[in-house]
C-alpha cells in the first residue's frame, strides 16, 4: 500500500527535473558531501534552509529544533556541530532564528505546555537576563521580535563557547558563527551582525585555551 502517494508524485518530478538540468547532479553527490555552511534553525516547517537560501542538496547541512537552541547538554545538536566542523570542514555556521518564532513566544508566557517547558527553560534564561531592556519596550510586537533575535544572538554565544568551535579557531580552521532571523511576513533574511570569528571575540571565561590567548 502506497500512502501520501502525492508525496512520491512530486519527488519524482523533482528528481526528473534536477537531472534534466543536470544529469549527473545525483550520481556527483552520492559520492561525497562537502557543503560549506552549517545551518542550526527552527523546527517551524515555514523556515525551510535550502529554500530560502536557494541552496542545493549538498550545499547545507542542517539541524533544526524548537526555537533554534544551542544548548551545552544536547548531545544531538553538539554531534551535529562536531561532524559539520571536524569531518566536513564546514566555513560557516548560521544560527537562524525567526519572527513569530512559537518557542520564543510560549517561553514569554506563564503557561505549562508540559515536557517541552523543560526545553523552553533555556529561553526563559534568555528572558530573565535582558528582562530591564525587553520590558522598556511598550509595544508586544517589538518586544515578541527583539526576544526573537535576543534568541539568536544568545545562540551564537553558546555555539562559540562550545569546545568544538573553539578547537576548530585554536587549529586555525577558519570558521565564522553568523546570527541571522528570517521574516515570516516577508521571507527575508536579517543579518544581526553578531558574526563571531575567532576566540579573542568571546568573553574571558568562556575560553578553554585561556593561557594560549594570554601568551603563557
Ligand atoms: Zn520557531
Amino acid at each position: 500500500m502506497k500512502i501520501l502517494k502525492h508525496l512520491f508524485d512530486n519527488n519524482r518530478e523533482w528528481s526528473e527535473k534536477i537531472k534534466a538540468e543536470d544529469p549527473t547532479f545525483f550520481e556527483q553527490l552520492a559520492l561525497q558531501q562537502a557543503p560549506e555552511y552549517l545551518w542550526i534553525g527552527c523546527s517551524d516547517s515555514r523556515v525551510p534552509a535550502n529554500q530560502l537560501t536557494g541552496l542545493l542538496p549538498g550545499d547545507v547541512f542542517v539541524h533544526r529544533n524548537v526555537a533554534n537552541l544551542v544548548v551545552h547538554t544536547d548531545f544531538n545538536c553538539l554531534s551535529v556541530v562536531q561532524y559539520a566542523v571536524e569531518v566536513l570542514k564546514v566555513k560557516h555556521i548560521i544560527i537562524c532564528g525567526h519572527y513569530g518564532c512559537g518557542g520564543v513566544l510560549a517561553a514569554m508566557q506563564n503557561k505549562e505546555l508540559g515536557l517541552i517547558d523543560n526545553w523552553l527553560r533555556n529561553i526563559k534564561d534568555i528572558c530573565h537576563k535582558h528582562e530591564e531592556a525587553l520590558s522598556a519596550i511598550a509595544d508586544q510586537q517589538t518586544r515578541e521580535d527583539y526576544m526573537c533575535e535576543l534568541n539568536v544572538v544568545e545562540q551564537v554565544a553558546n555555539l562559540c563557547h562550545t569546545t568544538i568551535v573553539q578547537n576548530a579557531w585554536k587549529q586555525g580552521q577558519a570558521l565564522s558563527v553568523h546570527g541571522w532571523v528570517y521574516g515570516i511576513k516577508d521571507g527575508k533574511l536579517h543579518d544581526l551582525d553578531v558574526c563571531v570569528t575567532g576566540v579573542e571575540q568571546i568573553p574571558d571565561v568562556y575560553r578553554i585555551f585561556r593561557q594560549r590567548i594570554l601568551g603563557k
